[in-house]
């Protein structure tokens, strides 16, 4: 069983029993028995359910943003957003049934043609930092082509994932299409990895966890979608507009209070620039309102833990450079005041591991070249920014930095419409998207000969 806490105030929320060995077993026993059904309904009435769901889904959006408050400590704008996209994701992915088209290729003697066949059982684990929308960026393209799905929540934060598995049946889909399962990751996680019925595992987490699901699917040439973690880096050019990177920065980092894959942790600003833009940056960081996630005016809840609290305080030891920090909350819950480290060298732990809170390490550049390469010295290549009024450096510096997402004037990663995923250790693989559908499907050919007997 795990007690559940609310981590802005430490109160316990509830309690959930974990799925062991058996019970994740029977869920993709209940998931496989679903599937040839699943994946004969036809697209147009694949298509309706989807959009059913959605509608569910968005009927339900302040519960499910209550529960992401509650259970994991997320402010209401964010909650509210997240519980949205699962909606829009859903509404997007609808209309793939009725457009997952094979090709007509050209071929001597007779007419070849592609099927984008469905593989069966997919395992969607998800991690703790945003519960609902990666359980959406899953399971979405996954129904969408034809597959049902075992969802595997963390175990800190299941209540969203049940609930939308409950909503997925109140919506009229098929009992077994969606399995929400929580348990632990070493035993509810690893039975999806392992079980010979789960064809494909979709797993977002820690590049730990990550190679081991990794090394676990090689077994069963399992086919598998990694995104792990990042390091990102905010690179700020002296020709930039100032003012608005400074102001950009702190969310970008510190949103979800850091708790984030794609949070540019890394916050390289150019040399000549420095002194100004730090005096930018911490009016900018000061302000950040941090505090109950219920208010609406909020920008940064607590952190999901104690235990977690504390192992991102440990990267604020003796001789670590604060430059500044912001405002917490006092009292109970995992609070932690939004933290700006600098000057930082590239090569500091600091710089190199994903601390996965409030803390924003600044690193000083000299030039273009010194900016791309600190930013591509990292194991991991997630996402970042790059802040210049001149578009030549912008596409430039773009293109040279190793990551899956980047943007320009602006920190946003992550887009239904448009591919995310890693380079590196980052992951493996994309998400959402106009592809994503085929990401859960296999390719197969059929040639028909025309030559024969008249
Ligand atoms: P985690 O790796 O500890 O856990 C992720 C999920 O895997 C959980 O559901 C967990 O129960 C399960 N799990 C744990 N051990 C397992 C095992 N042996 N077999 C199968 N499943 C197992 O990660 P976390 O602490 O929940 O999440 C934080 C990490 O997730 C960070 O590194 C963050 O960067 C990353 N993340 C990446 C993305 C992305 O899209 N790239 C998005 C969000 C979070």
């Amino acid at each position: 069983m795990t007690v559940l806490v609310d981590p802005s105030n430490a109160e316990v929320i509830g309690s959930v029993a974990d799925a062991g060995e058996e019970e994740t077993a029977a869920a993709i026993g209940r998931a496989a028995a679903a599937w040839p059904a699943w994946a004969a309904v036809a697209p147009a009435d694949r298509a309706r359910l989807l959009r059913r769901f959605a509608e569910t889904v968005d009927a339900h959006l302040e519960e499910l943003a209550g529960i992401e408050v509650r259970n994991a400590g997320h402010t209401i704008g964010n909650a509210r957003w997240e519980a949205g996209n699962v909606r829009d994701v859903l509404h997007y992915y609808s209309a793939t049934p009725e457009r997952l088209a094979g090709r007509q290729i050209p071929v001597p003697g007779g007419v070849d043609i592609t099927f984008h066949e469905p593989l069966g059982v997919v395992g969607v684990i998800v991690p703790w930092n945003f519960p609902l929308p990666i359980a959406g960026w899953g399971l979405a393209p996954a129904l969408a082509a034809g597959n049902t799905v075992v969802l595997k929540p963390a175990a800190w934060t299941p209540l969203s994932a049940l609930r939308l598995g409950e909503l997925a049946l109140e919506a009229g889909l098929p009992r077994g299409v969606i399995e929400a399962v929580a348990g632990a990751g070493p035993v509810a996680g690893w039975r999806l990895v392992t079980d010979h019925r789960v064809a494909k595992v979709c797993f977002t987490g820690s590049a730990e966890v990550g190679k081991k699901v990794m090394a676990g699917c090689a077994e069963q040439v399992k086919r598998v979608t990694l995104e792990l973690g990042g390091k990102s880096a905010n690179v700020v050019f002296s020709d930039a507009d100032l003012e608005r990177a400074a102001a950009a920065a702190p969310m970008a980092v510190f949103d979800n209070a850091g708790q984030d894959c794609c949070a540019r942790s890394r916050l390289l600003v150019h040399k000549p620039v420095l002194e100004r833009f730090m005096a930018l940056l911490e009016r900018a960081v000061t302000s950040v309102v941090v505090g109950d996630p219920r208010d609406e005016a909020t920008q940064m809840g607590p952190l999901i833990t104690e235990a977690h609290r504390r192992r991102v305080e440990g990267y604020l030891g003796d001789g670590t450079p604060v430059a500044f920090r912001g405002q917490a909350p006092e009292g109970p819950g995992w609070w932690m005041a939004p933290t700006v480290l600098g000057p930082v060298a590239p090569s500091d732990r600091v710089a190199q591991e994903e601390i996965f809170g409030p803390v924003v390490a600044v690193i000083p550049f000299d030039d273009e070249a010194d900016a791309v390469a600190i930013a591509n010295g990292s194991r991991f290549g997630l996402s970042g920014s790059i802040w210049t009024e001149n578009v030549g450096r912008a596409l430039r510096v773009a293109r040279g930095i190793e990551a899956g997402n980047l943007s320009v004037n602006s920190h946003s990663s992550v887009r239904y419409w448009t591919p995310f995923g890693g380079f590196k250790q980052s992951g493996l693989g994309r998400e959402l998207g106009p592809d994503a559908p085929e990401a859960f499907t296999e390719t197969k050919n059929v040639f028909i000969s025309t030559e024969g007997t008249r």
